[in-house]
């Protein structure tokens, strides 16, 4: 069989160990000459004591630490103008995300940014990034965004809408991996955060335009060890096996939907986050099941070979096994404790026109779904979760 011609980017060095992140400053210092450094993170970490005993470590390696803290779910643009101003009067030269989607999302534009004279309003989009980065390190305490590994930084614009900046520059040039960092992380949020990273991978595996062998054998995989480890991880958060499997797929995850984008199921959930302020993970979670559903017509063979990659318990034609793929990861989201309806998260019945408008301005994500949406079916698929 020849090959369609692709291309596949990911960030070049990568570093997996539990309790890695107390070695951090060594790990930067043989990397990086630059010392005067960025630490992005959320207030949330650094209450729970997170982030203290790795400022130490950063510390005695000679770097010079200045902390930023105001990151928050759903994060603003005047959140990464702020933090870029603070970076620019302390004259920051090397960038540490180190948190959830969100602060990563940050730190990847603020290290644009610093150097930069254009403005975060003409970056949307994909490839509008013009200038170079500083150095960049990333740190995910969440195993889901897979946002240590992509090129993606998204923005809440306006009061409700999120926007996509999409460029090379935001591949980041050093990742750590540090399972230990997740341990304390909620069940709801190990759920949703894992469903998220189970997203990626299934939207990548049937991207309409992108999909490649590499963006397919990562997200294989990454389904593979996500399946096998969510509920070990929900049921003991402090199940090391379960903790590293769960960050090292939602990693692998990453790098797939990075180069093989996702589609509906994320185009669908960004305007529940936007208008009702849920977590990212949750709204896919929410979405999922009717978008499967939907792209079966077209998706199932594909959906039939992700039930092997799942170990799936039966046989049958593509349709029967497509279908048990479909049943499979409703009975996993069902065991994992999140919620599957909008009514369970107070979603109004009436605001569901309004979603669907606006999850037409996801054209970016809408195109590389395996079958059309239009209003109309965006519509439907709203009620259908409803
Ligand atoms: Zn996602």
């Amino acid at each position: 069989m020849t090959l369609t011609p692709f291309s596949f980017s990911t960030v070049s060095d990568i570093h997996l160990e539990w309790g890695g992140a107390g070695k951090l400053g060594s790990l930067l210092a043989e990397r990086f000459t630059a010392r005067n450094l960025l630490l992005v993170t959320d207030r949330g970490l650094i209450d729970a004591g997170l982030i203290a005993p790795i400022e130490a470590a950063l510390a005695q390696a000679g770097f010079a630490v200045t902390v930023f803290d105001e990151v928050v779910a759903d994060p603003p643009e005047a959140i990464v103008r702020g933090c870029t101003e603070m970076a620019r009067g302390k004259g920051i030269e090397i960038v540490l995300g180190l948190g959830g989607g969100s602060s990563l999302d940050i730190a990847k534009l603020v290290a644009v940014m610093i150097g930069s004279d254009q403005d975060l309003s003409e970056m949307y989009g994909i490839g509008n990034v013009k200038g170079q980065r500083i150095p960049l390190a990333l740190v995910p305490t969440t195993a889901g965004t897979g946002s240590e590994v992509t090129n993606i930084s998204i923005i809440t614009t306006g009061e409700t809408t999120k926007m996509g900046v999409v460029s090379r520059q935001l591949y980041a040039d050093f990742v750590l991996l540090d399972a230990e960092l997740t341990v304390g992380l909620p069940q709801i949020h190990t759920a949703a955060t894992g469903i998220d990273a189970m997203v990626h991978a299934i939207e990548a595996y049937t991207s309409k335009f992108k999909k490649n062998p590499l963006s397919d054998a990562l997200a294989r995989e990454a389904l593979r060890l996500l399946g096998d480890n969510l509920l070990a991880a929900c049921q003991d958060g402090s199940n090391r096996e379960a903790r590293e499997n769960m960050l090292l797929g939602a990693m692998l995850a990453g790098q797939a939907f990075a180069n093989s984008p996702v589609a509906a199921v994320h185009a669908l959930a960004y305007p529940l986050g936007g208008h009702y302020h849920l977590p990212h993970g949750l709204t896919n979670a929410l979405m999922l099941g009717p978008v499967l559903r939907y792209n079966a017509k077209v998706a199932a063979p594909l959906y039939a070979q992700l039930a092997d990659v799942m170990g799936v318990q039966g046989d049958g034609d593509t349709q029967a096994r497509s279908d048990a793929f479909v049943a499979h990861m409703l009975a996993l989201m069902d065991a994992s404790g999140a919620p599957r309806r909008l009514r369970d998260v107070k979603v109004t019945d009436n605001s569901l026109a309004m979603l669907a408008s606006d999850a037409m301005k996801q054209q970016r994500l809408l195109v590389n779904n395996p079958v059309e949406v239009t209003e109309e079916d965006a519509l439907a698929l709203y009620r259908e979760a409803y």
